[in-house]
């Protein structure tokens, strides 16, 4: 068997099983470049869930997704809505270890890293999942295509609600809040986000 491929993890009981477990991962090459495996942040009973693409540079370097400034930007666009994204949300990504210049992830980086994430979507057993960039959809999904298409459009999965966004950093090049702008319309998916978090709260 390539180094690569090897045997399935144990499923892990519990998230900070599995968090002790991604720590010793070598799964996958990206293994021998991080500094930090990076797990997890936020609430693991939160109804929301957060998928990026990897870690970069500041995840690799504190050990958390999403704390750079694609990280804040999206913290603030989500608490625009008033959404916490500690409290309110489970965020972590479609690989743990950090791609070497922050390259995307290829498909067998994304295949290997793919039972942690199961298992985490399984433990925190969100209703939502936000999915930020066209990495996040392709490594959940199998879907390759851009997200300008993919974007804003619900998605039902294994009993969840999917809802692909433009990558932060995506918007950080396009600041532009102009109507119909990127970052207008990831505004939009996010209060519909909202929206369907207060329809599954609701008591029938
Ligand atoms: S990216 Fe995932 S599979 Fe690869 S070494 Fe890190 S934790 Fe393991």
């Amino acid at each position: 068997m390539s180094a690569l491929q090897p045997q399935l993890p144990e499923l892990p009981e519990a998230l900070d099983q599995l968090a002790a477990a991604c720590d010793g991962c070598r799964r996958c090459g990206l293994a021998a470049s991080r500094t930090h495996v990076v797990v997890s942040r936020g609430n693991p009973r939160a109804r929301l869930m957060v998928i990026g693409e990897g870690p970069g540079a500041q995840e690799d370097e504190q050990g958390q997704p999403f704390v750079g400034r694609s990280g804040q930007l999206l913290d603030r666009m989500l608490e625009s809505v008033g959404i916490d994204s500690n409290r309110d949300a489970y965020v972590c990504n479609i690989v743990k270890c950090r791609p070497p210049e922050n390259r995307k992830p290829t498909a067998l980086e994304m295949a290997a890293c793919r039972p942690w994430l199961d298992q985490q979507i399984q433990l925190v057993d969100p209703g939502v999942i936000l999915l930020a960039g066209a990495t996040a959809v392709e490594g959940l999904l199998g879907i390759k295509g851009g997200i300008t298409k993919l974007r804003g459009q619900w998605r039902q999965w294994e009993g969840r609600w999917l809802m692909p966004i433009f990558h932060p950093s995506y918007l950080l090049r396009n600041a532009s809040r102009e109507r119909g702008s990127p970052k207008w319309l990831t505004w939009q998916d996010l209060q519909d986000v909202q929206r369907r978090l207060a329809q599954l709260a609701a008591p029938l």
